[in-house]
């Protein structure tokens, strides 16, 4: 058979189809887990799914000072730009963000609701969670006080503005190793999806420390926020997994009760519960 016969030319367009393909799928391939979360390894999607909707929402948050209105990233300059792309939703409350998804970008919630002086021991911001986020929370407060368990809102919502300025703060006082342990850079905390609530109470003056999980605050909620759609985000001696060191003060809404009791009798982190939920 000579090179320029009919079945040789299809053979040659058959490889130079495989060749194309493959260097296609090179292009498109997802990135993978950051080496502290090795959890799952997250396989490139390999069919065409609603990616370009999920792309982060651009919108200039109300009342911001023109420099920063302007601006249209608030990532920690050492940020990597090529991260894991979840399927979810950027509003939907099973959402994962974590140290190895892609930026939220300047995504605010369109849902945010103020909790009010009753609820939250801060105004503004921090006094802020989405909306049903914020009516199941001011169910749960009723709910401990009914058990005589005092619990506020210390830190709700987060723009990715204020979220550069938190970490930043915590790598001028504690150098990045141990910023990136306490504290997520802009863009990927589950503070800037108006769904995470850092809650406190009397027992330690309201302050965020590991010890407020002995508490008899800590106590109830690790028994009872599940009933609202609270689950704990950074479980203790789960740190490579999450990627965050122990919080018991940071509670994460994700929708209903029914969820939050399937996530706990699951057993798994919430990065590897919320992977498998679409994400
Ligand atoms: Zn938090």
């Amino acid at each position: 058979m000579t090179p320029g016969t009919p079945r040789r030319r299809a053979a040659l367009a058959v490889l130079l189809f495989v060749a194309v393909a493959l260097a296609s799928f090179g292009c498109f391939a997802v990135n993978f887990p950051a080496p502290e979360m090795p959890g799952r390894v997250i396989e490139p999607r390999r069919t065409p799914g609603p990616k370009q909707s999920l792309r982060p929402q651009r919108r200039t948050p109300p009342g911001r000072p023109t420099a920063t209105s302007t601006s249209t990233s608030c990532e920690y300059p050492d940020q990597n730009p090529k991260l894991y792309v979840p399927w979810q939703p950027i509003d939907s409350y099973l959402r994962l963000t974590a140290k190895n998804t892609e930026s939220l970008g300047t995504y605010i919630p369109s849902d945010l609701e103020d909790l009010g002086s009753s609820y939250s021991i801060r105004s503004g911001e921090p006094g802020m969670l989405r909306r049903e986020a914020a009516a199941s929370f001011r169910k749960m407060v009723a709910a401990a006080a009914a058990d005589g368990v005092t619990i506020r809102l210390v830190s709700g919502y987060r723009s990715c503005w204020t979220q550069r300025v938190v970490f930043q703060n915590h790598v001028l006082t504690m150098g990045l190793e141990q910023a990136q342990r306490f504290s997520a850079r802009p863009g990927q905390s589950e503070h800037q999806l108006g769904l995470a609530a850092d809650i406190g109470g009397p027992s330690t003056g309201y302050s965020l420390t590991q010890s407020f999980g002995d508490t008899a605050e800590g106590t109830w909620l690790r028994h009872n926020a599940w009933n609202f759609g609270f689950v704990l985000s950074y479980p203790n001696g789960k740190e490579k997994t999450t990627g965050y060191a122990y919080e018991p003060w940071h509670w994460r809404f994700i929708g209903d009760w029914k969820l939050a009791k399937a996530f706990n009798e699951s057993g798994k982190t919430l990065y590897a519960w919320l992977l498998e939920k679409g994400n």
